[in-house]
C-alpha cells in the first residue's frame, strides 16, 4: 500500500442516496457515488467512484451481490487499497454477511448507509461514509472479511443486526459487541474475528430457502407448505430452540429431505444442544436431524444456508459447515 490509500466507492442506492421523487413524494435513490463522495473534501485517500445500482435496499437480491463481489475483486486487482458500499440499511444484515462469505481478500470491504435521508436534520449518511472510507484505507481493517461500519462503530458483519427502524444508532453486534471505533478520524480495530468459511456458488444454482418465525400455537402448517417450495429452510425457535409440540412432526418430515436449520427468534444468545428435554425441545429436535444455527441470528444462517446450497452443498456439508462457524464465534 503506498502513502496515500486508494479507496474505491460503490453505490447501490439506499436512504443515504434518496431525495425527493416529486413534490410532495417520497424519498427514492437519485444520487450517484460521486454526489455522495462530493463531501468528503480534504479526507486523505485517494478515492474513485463506481455506480453500481439506484435501488432501495429491499431490492437487492443473491445474484446482485455475487456481481458486487466481482466487481469488488476487479478492483482491488487493479489497485484498491479498500473498497466501501453503501446501500440500503434494510437489508445490510443480510448483504454484509453475503460479502463476507464471498469476499477472500484482505483489502477491507466495508458497507455502510444512512437511517436518515439527505434531507432530514441530523443526516447521519456523510458522518457514516466519511467513517466508512477511513476503515476501508486503514491497514488495521484488513483481513477481517467484510466490516459494516456506523455511527463510528465498525461490526463485524456476521454479528450485526439491525435493532431500531428510524435510529442512527441502530447497528449492533448483540452477540461481541463492535470490533472497533473510528474517533479524530484515526481508525482503531483492537479485537480480531477469525475469517468464517468462504463459499463459491456455482454459476446457475437458483436457490430458495424458506424463513419460518415459530409463533404462539403454531401447528407447523407453514413449515409443510415452505418444505414443498423450498430447497432448504431455517426455523426462527422460540428462545434455545423451541417449538410447539404440534410442529415437531412436519419439521421432522421436511428435515428428512432437506436441510432445515434451527436458530433462535431472540436477537443472541446460542441455540442449546442438551438442556431441554421435551417434544419441540433443542435436543428433540437436534435429534431428528435438524442443524443447529448455533449463535448465528435466522437471517444470517439463511444467508449462509443459501450460498452453501448454491455451491452445491448437500446436506452432510451444510451440517459441518454450521458445526464450524455456529458455535465458535469465529
Ligand atoms: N431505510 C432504508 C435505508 O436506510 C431504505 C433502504 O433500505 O433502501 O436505506
Amino acid at each position: 500500500m503506498g502513502s496515500t490509500a486508494r479507496v474505491a466507492v460503490f453505490s447501490l442506492g439506499g436512504t443515504i442516496a434518496m431525495t425527493p421523487g416529486t413534490p410532495g413524494g417520497g424519498v427514492v435513490p437519485a444520487l450517484t457515488a460521486d454526489d455522495l463522495v462530493a463531501g468528503l473534501a480534504g479526507v486523505p485517500v485517494e478515492l474513485v467512484t463506481r455506480d453500481f445500482l439506484r435501488v432501495p435496499g429491499s431490492a437487492l437480491t443473491f445474484a446482485d451481490l455475487i456481481e458486487l463481489e466481482g466487481a469488488v475483486r476487479r478492483e482491488v486487482d487493479g489497485g484498491a487499497d479498500g473498497v466501501v458500499v453503501t446501500q440500503g440499511t434494510d437489508t445490510i444484515e443480510e448483504s454484509a454477511y453475503v460479502l463476507d462469505l464471498l469476499w477472500g481478500g484482505d483489502a477491507p470491504l466495508v458497507v455502510t448507509g444512512a437511517m436518515r435521508n439527505p434531507a432530514m436534520a441530523g443526516a447521519d449518511g456523510p458522518a457514516n461514509l466519511l467513517a466508512a472510507v477511513r476503515v476501508a484505507g486503514s491497514p488495521a481493517a484488513r483481513g477481517l472479511g467484510c466490516l459494516v461500519v456506523f455511527n463510528d462503530q465498525v461490526h463485524a458483519a456476521r454479528w450485526v443486526r439491525k435493532t431500531h427502524t428510524s435510529n442512527p444508532a441502530a447497528f449492533v453486534s448483540p452477540e461481541y459487541g463492535p470490533l472497533g471505533h473510528v474517533a479524530e478520524g484515526r481508525v482503531s480495530i483492537p479485537l480480531r474475528t477469525a475469517r468464517g468459511p468462504l463459499i463459491t456458488p456455482g454459476p446457475e444454482r437458483n436457490v430458495r430457502v424458506g424463513l419460518v418465525t415459530v409463533a404462539l400455537g403454531d401447528d407447523g402448517e407453514a413449515v409443510r407448505a415452505l418444505g414443498e417450495r423450498c430447497d432448504g429452510l431455517v426455523v426462527a425457535a422460540f428462545g434455545v430452540g423451541h417449538v410447539p409440540a404440534g410442529m415437531v412432526p412436519a419439521i421432522a418430515e421436511v428435515a428428512a429431505r432437506l436441510p432445515v436449520v434451527l436458530a433462535s427468534r431472540t436477537g443472541a444468545g446460542p441455540v442449546h444442544e442438551w438442556t431441554y428435554g421435551y417434544a419441540g425441545s433443542e435436543r428433540d429436535l437436534l435429534g431428528r436431524g435438524v442443524v443447529s444455527a448455533g449463535r448465528l441470528d435466522p437471517l444470517k444462517a439463511r444467508v449462509l444456508l443459501h450460498l452453501l446450497l448454491a455451491s452445491g452443498a448437500g446436506v452432510r456439508q451444510v451440517a459441518e459447515v454450521f458445526a464450524q462457524v455456529a458455535g465458535s464465534g469465529s
